[in-house]
């Protein structure tokens, strides 16, 4: 049976690990850490469920079909959570005045007539601020689009690459219809607890705290970690590659769940996305009872700092860190709660920077010849959501298995 190498269990490497084990190869998966599941996973407090990074996935085909092989009843998303607000002074379902919306679709809507879609085409080079701009104009980009883009890449859209996050929705074929998120009943913890027991009972052998060298490895291998970490990973053996990655830039997050006495019912919603210029540091709020249920059992959020800009944030203390959203939250949500319990997670350098140095990379990778036994995984390559994480590992684990048949 042919072997091959997965370095790093987040869930890119656990689920390229699943796919390869399914086609028949031996797969060791070596993870530095004492856990797999990466930047996955979820806290148990006596209040319910703290989220450390990712809450859900996007219901694709190909995630449902992950749940159900794994046979978790997947958790979908209340009623409650298909309201989300944008903030404007105050958290509003749609930001923009009736004038504002009148300029906008008469923006919008010749262009669509036309040219089509491919007239929204992005340019490479091109930011998502300055695509924004040019399609939909200054106020909706600010409004909607900005702090839509940031809640999902964690940075200000000045910097953020149009192709690389609008590209795919253009060389899509067959498009299918957004059907919401899922997630685990037990959280995300659920679905990294579910993979781990398939690996073992398809014969994965999983190493933990491993200290892996890539020279050491013979045959094929998939390098399933940060692009930092598979820059130091390649550093020996492919210094071209190596090079490359270490030009992509990391940025800092941070999540931190609050759990109160009393709920918030003035804005019931998925969650409140902030725009830059109020003033205020949060990305935005996910209003976590709202969206899954059982997750009122004591009402919760979660709120998003951090992003290149804000790299600093990360360095307060649990104390001025609370009493900063404490502030912002009176601000946005006009509440001010006892506060029963909290978890933080502070986020390292370890998200992707979707900014035009990563496009410049991922376009110079393309230039250099990868070797034909190293595959690169993450979620710098393909997009940072989970959903297409997985579908890079299912095309991973389909060109290994027709290189070697
Ligand atoms: C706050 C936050 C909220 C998010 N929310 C969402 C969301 O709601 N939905 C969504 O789809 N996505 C979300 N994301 C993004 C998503 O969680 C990540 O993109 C995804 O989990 C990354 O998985 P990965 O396997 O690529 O990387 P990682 O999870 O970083 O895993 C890489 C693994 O490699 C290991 N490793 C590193 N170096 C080595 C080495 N030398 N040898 C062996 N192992 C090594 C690491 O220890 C780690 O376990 C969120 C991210 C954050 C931070």
């Amino acid at each position: 049976m042919r072997t091959v190498h997965v370095i790093g269990a987040g869930f890119a490497g656990l689920t390229v690990s699943l796919r390869l084990a399914q086609k028949g190869f031996q797969v060791e998966l070596y993870e530095t850490g004492n856990r797999v599941g990466g930047l996955l996973g979820t806290d148990q407090t006596e209040h319910g469920i703290a989220e450390r990074a990712a809450n859900a996935l996007i219901r694709t085909e190909k995630a449902e079909q992950l749940f159900q092989e794994l046979g978790i009843t997947p958790s979908l998303p209340l009623d409650s959570s298909k309201k989300r607000f944008l903030f404007r002074g105050i958290p509003k379902a749609w930001p923009l005045s009736f004038m504002e919306t009148v300029v906008t679709i008469a923006r919008v809507v010749p262009q669509i007539l036309l040219r089509g879609k491919k007239g929204f085409k992005p340019q490479a080079g091109e930011t998502l601020q300055t695509w924004g701009e040019r399609h939909l104009g200054k106020i909706p980009t600010r409004f909607i689009l900005g702090p839509a883009m940031q809640g999902i890449y964690g940075n200000e859209i000045t910097n953020l690459s149009a192709s690389l996050i609008l590209g795919p929705i253009f060389s899509q074929t067959k498009k299918g219809k957004y059907k919401g998120l899922l997630t685990g009943p037990g959280g995300m913890q659920d679905l990294v607890n579910h993979l781990e027991q398939r690996l073992h009972e398809l014969g994965v052998k999983i190493h933990l705290n491993a200290q892996i060298k890539l020279e050491d490895l013979q045959g094929p291998v998939v390098v399933a970690t940060s692009a930092k970490a598979a820059a130091e990973l390649t550093r020996v053996r492919y210094p071209s590659i190596a090079q490359v990655l270490s030009r992509i830039q990391m940025s800092s997050l941070m999540s931190v769940t609050l759990f109160f006495a009393k709920a918030q019912d003035k804005f019931k919603g998925f969650g409140c996305l902030i725009p830059r210029g109020f003033d205020l540091k949060a990305l935005g709020v996910l209003m976590n009872s709202y969206i899954f249920k059982d997750r009122d059992k004591t009402y919760n959020e979660t709120w998003i700092l951090g992003g290149s800009k804000e790299e600093q944030l990360l360095d307060l203390s649990d104390t001025e860190l609370l009493k900063l959203i404490a502030e912002e939250r009176f601000r946005i949500l006009g509440q001010k709660d006892s506060l029963l319990d909290y978890r933080i997670n502070r986020w390292k350098k370890a998200l992707p920077y979707y900014n035009l140095q990563l496009e410049e990379s991922l376009a110079d990778l393309q230039e250099v010849e990868l070797p034909k036994d190293l595959h690169l995984h993450g979620n710098y390559l393909s997009g940072i959501g989970l959903s297409k994480i997985l579908e890079r590992s299912d095309l991973i684990a389909e060109k290994i298995a027709s290189q070697h048949e």
